[in-house]
């Protein structure tokens, strides 16, 4: 029998907030409709709300805002820090301040300590004075009620956390496609009795859009692949919230009856009848990992994983790509940022091809045909730390007053490696960003400006940091070029993102 944990009350439907169809801040009427749909959520008895500043373009909380005067229903609202921005207890308490005010709000039920990428950053966070500690005095002082990490860390980093007991909530990545490397981590957070928030429960959109395919995902009973999908994720007992985002009152309609609706098949069966279909895909790798033990201490178990995210369909258009291979590249090499933490330190194939592992693979697999060529891919597509490195020596050169733009997390962790990539050197950076939601707060410790004041600072050099509007930012500098102020755009169009 299960125990309760923080989430057991809520209604299982969670509402995301990152898929509102808003242009931008300026598109009022379209935040007023997004806001009026978030009340029909809220009014139907989904109350627990994932809100982050950069959501929806930057409209996310705006939303939210209005949302929340216009309906008295219950919420459970998230202040999300995360350690690339905010590092101190007086940073997570500040956050919960700027999300107060931004939100229109006087309490939050959980701090989420967002997006966690390993273990040493889990020690950085949870130590003396460090963000989980202002958590806990948020909570001490009444502002939220429970403090919860979100993470993509490796399973065993995860359990990891899990263990310490420090957390009382969990958000993570779960659906269908990677249920097989997540089974652990979800008993570990079922025998620590600590509530599972799912993000990304289709798949990040790939389930149904590719219906047909994932059609076997259905029992006759369900109504859409989605609703099955969301149903799988929603059987494994630790799971109490399933985020879905809302594009439109039908999608929040269809997601609200995958949870209102009788479930037609019982949990177990389901999870067994999913599992048993995956397993029969040829040349897929089963999470067996009778491969493990490499000599050359190759992460077999992890890119075979990854791999199989080539035996799936991709969708049309990923991160603003449409060239299918790029959009494959990205599908796993997001699987092994988001779900292993993983990313060579060089593009270097480490495989001698002794053999040991294919002669062990249970699945028969062409285990170094694949490590071969997905080395090559993570060369071709800026996909190791020695990578992005050089990219960044190469563009910044002897340039040492440089401004980045966007300002957001994305920048964040790009600062992060220029530190490697010029340990030695002292920078002026600025940040600027079109977002005046987040005009004078601190990414990484510098104050994010407004991009009026690129004139009056006359950097160096200015790198457009961002990945989905690369080229609609490159462009919105123009006028900075012809002043004669160099900018360059971080990535190439051969390049996977940097961070998913
Ligand atoms: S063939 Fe390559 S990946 Fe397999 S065990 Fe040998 S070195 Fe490791
Ligand atoms: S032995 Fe084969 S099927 Fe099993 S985890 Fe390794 S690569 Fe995958």
């Amino acid at each position: 029998m299960c125990k309760k944990t923080i989430y057991d009350p809520l209604f299982p439907l969670g509402i995301g907030t990152n898929r509102f169809p808003v242009s931008g801040a300026c598109d009022y009427p379209a935040i007023e409709k997004a806001a009026s749909m978030m009340v029909q959520a809220l009014e139907a008895g989904a109350s627990y709300v994932d809100v982050a500043p950069t959501y929806s373009k930057g409209t996310a909380a705006e939303v939210c805002r209005l949302a929340f005067q216009q309906t008295k229903a219950e919420k459970n609202v998230t202040v999300k820090s995360s350690y690339l921005s905010d590092t101190s207890s007086d940073d997570a308490l500040r956050r919960v301040e700027q999300t107060f005010h931004d939100l229109g709000i006087d309490h939050a039920s959980y701090f989420v300590c967002w997006n966690i990428s390993s273990w040493e950053q889990f020690l950085a966070i949870t130590r003396k004075g460090g963000l989980y500690d202002g958590a806990v005095q948020a909570k001490k002082q009444g502002l939220i009620d429970h403090v919860c990490f979100s993470t993509h860390a490796a399973p065993q980093e995860i359990m990891r956390m899990l263990k310490t007991g420090l957390f009382e909530g969990v958000t993570l990545s779960f659906s269908p496609l990677n249920s097989q490397i997540m089974a652990p981590v979800m008993d570990c957070a079922q025998a620590q009795n600590i509530g599972v928030v799912v993000m990304n429960p289709l798949g990040g959109g790939l389930i149904p859009q590719k219906e047909a395919y994932f059609s076997f995902l259905r029992h006759p009973g369900d109504h859409s692949t989605a609703e099955a999908a969301l149903r799988f994720v929603y059987a494994h007992p630790a799971v109490k919230i399933v985020l879905s985002g809302m594009s439109s009152v039908e999608e929040l309609r269809e997601n609200l009856e995958a949870f209102r609706g009788e479930n037609p098949e019982p949990d177990a069966e389901r999870i067994k009848r999913v599992q048993a279909h995956f397993a029969s895909i040829n040349g897929f790798c089963t999470g067996c990992r009778y491969c493990d033990g490499c000599p050359q201490g190759i992460n077999i178990f992890e890119l075979m994983q990854a791999y199989n995210m080539r035996l799936f369909p991709n969708p049309s258009v990923v991160n603003g790509r449409t060239d299918p291979e790029l959009i494959a590249d990205i599908a796993v090499c997001s699987r092994l940022k988001n779900n292993f933490s993983f990313m060579p330190q060089t593009p270097q194939n480490p495989c001698v091809a002794c053999g040991t592992c294919e002669s062990r693979c249970t699945a028969h697999l062409p285990i170094i045909n694949r490590i071969r060529s997905m080395y090559e891919m993570f060369q071709k597509r800026c996909f190791s730390e020695d990578g992005m490195l050089e990219r960044l020596r190469e563009l910044i050169g002897t340039s040492r007053r440089v401004a980045f733009y966007p300002g957001g997390g994305y920048t964040a962790y790009v600062l992060s490696l220029l530190r490697k990539a010029f340990p030695e050197e002292k920078f002026e950076l600025f940040l600027f960003d079109s977002n005046p939601g987040i005009w004078g707060s601190a990414v990484a410790g510098i104050e994010v400006r407004n991009p009026a004041q690129l004139h009056d600072v006359q950097p160096d050099l200015v790198i457009v940091s961002n990945y989905n509007y690369s080229e609609e930012i490159f462009n919105q500098l123009k006028l900075l070029r012809d002043a004669g102020i160099q900018v360059e755009k971080l990535h190439k169009e051969t390049d996977i993102p940097w961070v998913f």
